[in-house]
């Protein structure tokens, strides 16, 4: 039985959109490219493939940023809420935050953890991944 598509938006409702469940993963980032344009300590991430993602409304709103050789994130163009990263062709980065049910898994672990911001205290058991790659082991 397919649950029903997760619904999400940007802050000002300009761009809608939504996922399909299963989603692939969910994990907190801490890397700087997320957690600059995102204005936050970390950025919790879902994704899903392409084909169980799409744009409801607004698509003429939602601005490209290649953020680096591997990544292309997209904003509202009117309230400036960061929605998606691509870093592959086939899978859909969603910020969680812009989501507005629930998906089927919690965050499982914490990306970039030697890059976080030193304010950032974390109190979990999740595992914490860095190095190079985000998601060596610590
Ligand atoms: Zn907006
Ligand atoms: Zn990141």
């Amino acid at each position: 039985m397919a649950s029903p598509p997760v619904p999400g938006s940007c802050f000002c409702g300009a761009v809608t959109f939504q996922i399909e469940l299963p989603t692939l993963f969910c994990g907190h980032c801490h890397c700087s490219m997320c957690r600059r344009p995102h204005g936050a300590s970390f950025v919790t991430w879902t994704a899903v493939p392409i084909e169980r993602f799409s744009i409801t409304s607004g698509k003429q709103y939602i601005k490209h940023f290649k953020s680096s050789s591997k990544g292309t994130r997209s904003f509202c163009r009117i309230c400036g809420s960061q929605m998606f990263c691509q870093t592959e062709p086939d899978v859909m980065d969603v910020a969680l935050a812009a989501l507005h049910g629930k998906i089927d898994r919690d965050p499982e672990a914490h990306y970039f953890f030697d890059s976080r911001a030193d304010w950032t205290v974390v109190k979990d058991d999740l595992p914490k991944y860095g190095g190079e790659s985000g998601t060596d082991p610590l």
